[in-house]
């Protein structure tokens, strides 16, 4: 994902390296039950949840993790890993429906020497991508959906995940 230019992450980087090791936006989002709009919580499973990045590489860049405080996708119980798999196919049906993207970057990075952000907290990164948005703003075609406020997307997808479960 290097090549996406987002030069407005430098400031999340160095915020990231100043927080304590005991602060944790994933398990802040995975407690946090009843107010899923304030940490952008856009479905929840019995051992993963799905949350909107903060600060997007992309519109619609999602970030699927255990509810559990675990760093390795290797320690991750069989259990929580297969469904960590299970949603992360829900959330690339959902940005299919919703977003219509070209390609999808899936990938984790394991390890602060890997390029994680939060190494303490597995979390599986979905960017969806489309032709031409190497520098972030797509220049044709997509500029309603790049402008979509995270909150927009947050309202968009909760609705899109609820039905892709019910179904
Ligand atoms: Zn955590």
């Amino acid at each position: 994902m290097e090549q996406l230019w987002s030069p407005w992450r430098s400031s999340y980087i160095a915020s990231t390296a100043e927080r304590s090791a005991d602060e944790c936006f994933l398990c802040a989002a995975a407690l946090e039950v009843d107010d899923p709009q304030s940490t952008l919580v856009v479905a929840r499973f019995p051992s993963t949840i799905v949350v909107l990045n903060r600060y997007p590489y992309n519109a619609g860049h999602m970030l699927v993790a255990p509810i559990d405080h675990v760093a390795g996708l290797a320690s991750l119980s069989t259990g929580a890993a297969h469904e960590m798999m299970d949603v992360t196919q829900i959330a690339l049906r959902v940005l299919e429906k919703e977003l219509h993207p070209h390609g999808v970057n899936v990938g984790a990075n394991l390890g602060a020497a890997a390029g994680a952000g939060v190494p303490g907290h597995l979390h599986v990164h979905l960017v969806p991508r489309w032709n031409g948005d190497t520098n972030f703003m797509p220049v044709v075609g997509e500029v309603k959906v790049v402008s979509e406020s995270l909150m927009d997307m947050w309202a968009k997808f909760s609705a899109a995940f609820r039905e892709a479960v019910s179904v």
